[in-house]
Formats: structure tokens, C-alpha cells, sequence
């Protein structure tokens, strides 16, 4: 129960207020925007994509209409093309790294450029989809843990060399955090399912509701594959250890967002004045969506200062353009109310000496508390690791930090044949980083089972076998 909902919006504020943020490139703007590439020669904007995209020659293949071309030399690179042409950091990446920047002039638009490719390719799914396809059988089975970004990856290159690949999810629907955790107006959950569609359609099998340690034992599963990859990401938002945390009224950013992208969005509860808890891009996704959905007022409470704020500068601008508030040097102390939310007791901080993160250390000011009224809270202070999972369940070595151990070339854990990838192994990245742990994965899952020699040292080599496993390229290049 919420003391006090928002009012209801009419639908076409609803539909004005969640559409794509980002809208997508005209054809002919598309042409233009491509036709200003300088198709660099080592090109910089690729080095600086986790997936190494090779981004002239996508761009160059858009500019002379050669949109198969296109759309294939991205998802040979990065299966979750579409999803990272719509949600990734390009300021920080592939644009920030495009060499218009040092001329003052505008990057290339590569992140509108890659979602037209792929979206095209997936408006012709009919005419496309044969471009993939599964490899000649070779008789070794891999299973994949988790259904999210870092699964997609390995399944996907993995099938195309030839191996039978499941993927084990405990989540009604597949992959992961595109599915579940990515904001309504940067994603839908029908946009994420199009590219498990094709993961699908080069012959990986889906189990989904279906727990290792639960459901599936983890000695029949080890016993039954030849390799498995853990991409099982992060667990629930963290708790704020605070009083008040059980009143109604309280929730976390994830369960929220997955809400969100779920239900018609006027049956979604919402209340008048809303205050989410932390600073990073999940809450900006959190406050955003709460004032597009007709809260009055957005807090948004950060322990630290603006300057130690993890959200990213373009993620920040959003919200403040939507018009959340930020409290800056602001820590939650109680949450106060009669079964409901009513308020938040909060304390300002001040900044003391580095902590163990190298940032200055939050310390509270003595008596300045004061209490900010609201009806809502949303907790948005990160994600649990998944390490007592991988330790207990899957018997695998963790850093102290609850994140898997892995070798940083092969991806392989502290079991033999164990590898794993993304959140649940850098402790919370994008997408992008998942998608290149996949590939790695897969690389090295394949010379170790094949004993085909992969030079898994460099990335630049490792495409070579990618291109091996890309069975038509040749009719689109
Ligand atoms: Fe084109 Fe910029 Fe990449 Fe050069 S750095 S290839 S101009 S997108």
C-alpha cells in the first residue's frame, strides 16, 4: 500500500513520456550520417568497443546500401547488437573514442548507426535470419547458467562452431537484465526477446524456471557437458539496513524496473512524492521512470558529493532534465510511518579520508538530521553479488568481493571445466562487457574442446575464429 498515489495520466501522456529516448535514424539521415565516417584505418572507435565491432566497415556497408553486410559484420561481433546500439555508454566507448572528437566536431553517431542496422536486419527477420545458423554438429555439449547477456554470448558463438548448447535460467522469460532491468523508454522486453529469437534459431535450447542446485544438480549437469559457462549475473538489490525498510511503500529499483516493463504502465503504482535511495545509473533508471509516471516530486539521495556520483554524466543529465532533485551529501537514517511510508529521517554527511574504493569516506554530520516526506522509497544501492551461489552451488573460487575468480584470457574459473562471464565476474558492467566475456568464453571453450589452436592472447587475433564460425559471410561481405 501507498499512503498517496500519483493520479493516473492519460494515455497519450503515458505513451509521450516512455517513448524511445533515443529514436531511431531515418534512412536517409542514416546514409548522411554514415557517408561523414572517415572509415579510419585502425579505427579507434573499435578498439574501444569491448566486442571490437569493426565499426568503419558496418558503417561503410550502411553508406552503400549493403545492409545485410551490415547488419552481419555487427552480430558476428556482438550478438546483442541491437540491444547495445540502444543502451550503451557511446559517449564513454566506441564515440567517445571517434577521432571527429579531437576536431571539435561532432562524433560519429555510431550507437544510431549500429540500431538501424540491426533493426533492419531484425524488420527482415524472414529474409535474414538464414545468415546464421547452427554449425556442423561436432558432439560436445556446453551448458550455460543464467540466461542474461554474458549466456547469450558463448551460446550463440558456441552453436555456430558446432556444439549443443542449453541455457539453464530460473526466470520465466529469457535474457536476463535486457528482458527484465533495462528502463521502458531505452528498451522494451519484446525488443530484448528478438535477439534471444536468433541464439535460438542457431539450435540453442532454452530451459527456463529451471534452478542448478534446485532443479538440475550441479554433478549431473558437470557430468553431462563437456564445458559450462556461468553467466548467472547479480542477485537481489542491497538491503539499507535501516529501520523502516518493512514498510509498505518500499521497494527496489530492479523489481520496479521489471514492473514497469511488464505491466501496462497505469496499472503500476506510483506515489506522490518518491525518494530513491543511491546514485548510480539503475537509480537514475528508477527516478526518471517514477516522475515519467506522474510522481510530483523525485529525491534522489546520494551519501557522497555530485563529484563521486556513479551515474553516468548522460544517465545524470536525464534526470535532471525530467526534473529529480538531487540531495547530495545525504545518507537515509530511518524510514518513519504507521505501516506505510511516510517520510525519510536523513543526516547530512560530510567527506572524510579515502575509504577502501579510493573514494573520500561519507561521515555523518552529528545532529543534522531532518526528514524529508514522501510516500515512496526506492532502494537503489546496487546488487548482491552472486558468490555465495558460486561457491556453495557451483563449488567455484570467489575474490572477496563475492565475484568469481576467473583467468582474464580464458575465462576459466578455479574448476577446469568451468568458465564464466559479465556481471557475476566484474561485479557490474554493461552489457557490452558481458557480451565480449561471452565470446571470450566461447573462443576458449573452443580450443580447449577442439584443440584447434586460438590464440586467445589477442583480441585482434581472435577474430579469425569468429569468422570461422560465420558460415555465409562471404555471399554479404
Ligand atoms: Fe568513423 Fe569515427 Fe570510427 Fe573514424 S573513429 S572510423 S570517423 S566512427
Amino acid at each position: 500500500m501507498i499512503k498517496n498515489l500519483a493520479p493516473k495520466l492519460t494515455d497519450a501522456e503515458y505513451e509521450k513520456n516512455f517513448a524511445d529516448i533515443n529514436p531511431p535514424f531515418a534512412p536517409h539521415n542514416s546514409k548522411m550520417e554514415a557517408n561523414r565516417c572517415l572509415y579510419c584505418f585502425d579505427a579507434p572507435c573499435t578498439r574501444a568497443c569491448p566486442t571490437h565491432i569493426d565499426i568503419p566497415a558496418f558503417i561503410k556497408k550502411i553508406a552503400s546500401g549493403n545492409m545485410r553486410g551490415s547488419a552481419k559484420e555487427i552480430i558476428d561481433a556482438n550478438i546483442l547488437g541491437m540491444s547495445c546500439g540502444r543502451i550503451c555508454p557511446v559517449d564513454s566507448l566506441c564515440e567517445g573514442a571517434c577521432v571527429y572528437n579531437e576536431r571539435d566536431t561532432e562524433a560519429i553517431e555510431i550507437g544510431r548507426l549500429q540500431r538501424y542496422s540491426i533493426d533492419w536486419f531484425y524488420e527482415n527477420w524472414d529474409k535474414t535470419k538464414h545468415m546464421f545458423k547452427a554449425g556442423k554438429a561436432n558432439g560436445k555439449k556446453v551448458a550455460c547458467i543464467g540466461g542474461g547477456p554474458s549466456s547469450l554470448s558463448a551460446a550463440f558463438y558456441l552453436a555456430q562452431l558446432g556444439y549443443a548448447v542449453t541455457i539453464y535460467d530460473k526466470n520465466d522469460k529469457p535474457g536476463g537484465l535486457n528482458t527484465y532491468g533495462i528502463a521502458r523508454y531505452k528498451m522494451s522486453a519484446a525488443e530484448a526477446l528478438k535477439e534471444v529469437k536468433l541464439v535460438e534459431h542457431v539450435g540453442v535450447k532454452f530451459k527456463q524456471k529451471c534452478e542448478i542446485g534446485k532443479d538440475v544438480a550441479i554433478d549431473k549437469l558437470t557430468k553431462d557437458n563437456d564445458a559450462i559457462f556461468v553467466g548467472v549475473g547479480l542477485g537481489e538489490t542491497e538491503d539499507l539496513g535501516i529501520p523502516g525498510e518493512d514498510l509498505s511503500g518500499v521497494v527496489d529499483a530492479i523489481t520496479f524496473i521489471d514492473e514497469l516493463k511488464h505491466k501496462k504502465l497505469r496499472d503500476v503504482r506510483i506515489g506522490r512524492r518518491v525518494a530513491v535511495i543511491g546514485a548510480g545509473n539503475t537509480s537514475v533508471d528508477a527516478a526518471t521512470q517514477s516522475k515519467r509516471l506522474g510522481a510530483e516530486m523525485v529525491m534522489v539521495l546520494y551519501r557522497r558529493s555530485e563529484e563521486e556520483m556513479p551515474a553516468y554524466e548522460y544517465e545524470y543529465e536525464i534526470a535532471k532534465k525530467d526534473g529529480c532533485v538531487y540531495y547530495f551529501l545525504t545518507a537515509p537514517k530511518r524510514i518513519v510511518g504507521k505501516g506505510a511510508v511516510e517520510g525519510i529521517e536523513c543526516v547530512r554527511m560530510k567527506l572524510g579520508e579515502p575509504d577502501a574504493s579510493g573514494r573520500p569516506s561519507p561521515e555523518p554530520i552529528a545532529g543534522s538530521e531532518f526528514i524529508l516526506e514522501c510516500d515512496m522509497v526506492i532502494k537503489s544501492l546496487g546488487q548482491k553479488k552472486r558468490g555465495d551461489f558460486a561457491k556453495k552451488v557451483l563449488g567455484l573460487k570467489t575474490d572477496g568481493r563475492g565475484r568469481i575468480t576467473v583467468d582474464e584470457i580464458t575465462m576459466q574459473t578455479s574448476k577446469p571445466k568451468f568458465y564464466a562471464g559479465g556481471d557475476c565476474v566484474n561485479g557490474g558492467r554493461e552489457v557490452v562487457n558481458a557480451v565480449a566475456h561471452g565470446k571470450r568464453a566461447a573462443w576458449a571453450i573452443h580450443k580447449k574442446l577442439s584443440g584447434e589452436d586460438v590464440d586467445l592472447d589477442g583480441l585482434w587475433k581472435n577474430e579469425t575464429i569468429r569468422r570461422k564460425a560465420s558460415t555465409a559471410e562471404h555471399q554479404y561481405a
